[in-house]
């Protein structure tokens, strides 16, 4: 940790008033390439400030040189660390050190970077499974590190927590303006579709592109269908964030979501409705059903003045657009034709 090198004069002090004016500034989105990142890149679009961006044959954040080199080149005014080795349950479970080494490092570095070289304002992005397995819902910000983690996961876990803390330290020690948020399930263009390793919306989608390109009757859906789930439109979430950088400035991590929740059994129907694939689903309950019920708190969030506008079926559609785009289905061409 840098502490003795970093003056009190490092990192600018908070603003008086909660407000952040982006207009002009320098915005580094760390992880552009991302589900979130490019999300970010899309919504920056519209701000009158200057979007930076910088990929991985660049830099390794995992790299505190590489890091610190490009603090001196980018110069950014802003930093939202949207950058992490994400993965499903089975990477988590193979590849602990991965999860856990690369991003406490990727935090440690871009983080204690930031307040060295004068950032004005850092957004560091966590995840709904900082919160406790056995949190009451809907999961309240108050619920980190009040009980054991979700130990498939923890790896991930206990990096993003290292992360939202060191925010909070800097925040502390040297009055940096750098908060943290944390999204519930995310989804929407960019997503990972590969059956086997992807979320649930673009698996559901995948397995529905499949089974119209092959005439099939039924797509398959993992466990019972009775778990409950919240999703986020990415589009939306980058929205948020915005919001945040403009009006929040505190300690605490604020949770992003919809607030609603939906069954998988619901969810399902409502993709193949907006694929427009009129087969059935057929429930393999031998596959595992997860937790029952994940949905966040946004009291907070609703408190700053921000809402999700996409609605579920609304984001899906959109997604699915894109992934026919992304794919270059013969579904697409199927549907252009008819
Ligand atoms: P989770 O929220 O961490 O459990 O992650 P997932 O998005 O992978 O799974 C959410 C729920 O959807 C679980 O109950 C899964 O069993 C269920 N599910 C149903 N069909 C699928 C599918 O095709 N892919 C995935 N990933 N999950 C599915």
């Amino acid at each position: 940790m840098p502490t003795g090198s970093l003056s009190s004069a490092g990192c600018s002090k908070m603003p008086e008033a909660p407000i952040f004016d982006l207009a002009g500034k320098r915005v580094w989105v760390a992880g552009h390439r991302g589900l979130v990142g490019s999300a970010l890149v899309r919504r920056l679009a519209r701000e009158r400030c200057e979007v930076l961006t910088a990929g991985r044959d660049v830099a390794d954040l995992r790299r505190r040189d590489d890091v610190d080199a490009l603090y001196a080149s980018l110069r950014p005014d802003v930093v939202i660390l949207a950058a992490a080795r994400v993965g499903g349950i089975l990477a988590n479970n193979s590849f602990p050190v991965d999860f856990l080494h690369d991003n406490l490092a990727i935090a440690n570095n871009v983080i204690a970077g930031a307040a060295e070289s004068g950032v004005e304002k850092l957004l560091f992005l966590g995840s709904s499974c900082i919160y406790p397995r056995e949190a009451p819902q809907p999961i309240r910000e108050e619920a980190l590190l009040s009980a054991p983690l979700e130990p498939t996961n923890e790896w991930y876990a206990v990096a993003k927590i290292a992360g939202l803390k060191l925010c909070q330290a800097y925040r502390r020690q040297y009055g940096c303006d750098f908060i943290s948020a944390m999204p519930t399930n995310l989804y929407g263009p960019g997503d990972n579709f590969d059956i086997a390793s992807a979320h649930v919306i673009p698996g559901l989608l995948a397995k529905v592109r499949k089974a119209m390109e092959d005439d099939a009757r039924t797509i398959e859906v993992w466990g019972t269908g009775r778990p409950r789930r919240e999703f986020l439109y990415v589009d939306d979430l980058a929205d948020a964030l915005v919001h945040l950088l403009r009006h929040y400035s505190d300690e605490p991590p604020i949770n992003v979501g919809t607030g609603s929740e939906v069954t998988i059994a619901d969810l399902a129907w409502t993709i193949c409705e907006a694929a427009g694939y009129s087969g059935g689903l057929q429930f393999d309950t031998s596959r595992p059903d997860g937790t029952m019920r994940k949905l966040l708190d946004v009291s907070r969030l609703h408190g700053l003045g921000w809402r999700a506008g996409t609605s579920l079926r609304d984001g899906i559609a959109r997604t699915w657009l894109w992934y026919l785009d992304a794919h270059d289905s013969v579904v697409r061409d199927a549907r252009v034709t008819a």
